[in-house]
């Protein structure tokens, strides 16, 4: 018997008490760069343990609409969000719901839509943003931007750990909420980084409304999924 693994699914088994959610998952349907179809995004989320889903398209709403829909048709939770290109970095979007966020919306544009709306803005992969900033640039992402928003990705599937250590590192400084998404472009890159909610999440305003309370945290999903 492999004690160690079996120690692994108590431990997992013990933190499904939590809400574990995917909050950065690219579809092929509105992001190119990506190969997962609606369909397979549900069955491999809902096969490795995910609780929910939130898809994040770059600047389109259409694969988050069509995997919301099948969502609903069998029964699993899809949340709809977009990553917006601003000149400021990527921004994952939470409360967009059409495509009225359109490529390069400023970074100012896209936090007065979240005001009128009710939506949240975070930025997705600071640390690597950062490397295709001048140093005016750097300076106003800390001073300007963190000082705008309300959670961080903390945990992003395609950043390095030191990268990913750096962001928490900034969301403690300037006190944001946590997030962490896998940034999947493929199936198996599904779940890799999560968000773990201390509260059930039944809808997108309860998403929103949680992470705005900060009752969230980014992790690594292998430590609550059963990843092969
Ligand atoms: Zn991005
Ligand atoms: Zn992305």
């Amino acid at each position: 018997m492999n004690f160690k693994r079996e120690a692994l699914v108590i431990k997992k088994s013990v933190e499904r008490s939590e809400f574990v959610v995917d909050m950065h998952v690219h579809t092929s349907v509105s992001s190119p760069c990506s190969f997962i179809d609606p369909e397979r995004l549900i069955t491999r989320a809902r096969s490795i343990g995910l609780d929910a889903v939130c898809v994040t398209d770059h600047d389109g709403i259409e694969g988050a609409q069509i995997a919301f829909e099948l969502g609903k048709k069998v029964e699993y939770p899809v949340f709809r969000g977009m990553e917006v290109y601003t000149e400021l970095g990527d921004m994952l979007v939470f409360g967009v719901y059409d495509n009225a966020l359109s490529w390069m919306t400023t970074f100012d544009e896209v936090i007065k839509f979240c005001h009128k709306n009710g939506a949240i803005a975070v930025p997705a992969h600071i640390s690597k943003t950062k490397v295709t900033l001048d140093e005016e640039g750097r300076k106003k992402m800390d001073e300007y931007v963190l000082r705008r928003v309300k959670a961080l990705e903390t945990y992003n599937g395609g950043s390095t750990p030191e990268e990913n250590r750096h962001a928490l590192e900034l969301a403690r400084k300037y006190s944001l909420a946590s997030i962490g998404g896998s940034d999947a472009h493929h199936e198996f890159q599904i779940g890799r980084c999560v968000t773990v909610f201390k509260v059930s999440i039944q809808s997108e305003r309860e998403l929103i409304e949680a992470v705005k309370l900060g009752l969230c945290r980014g992790e690594y999903g292998s430590f609550f999924l059963n990843m092969p």
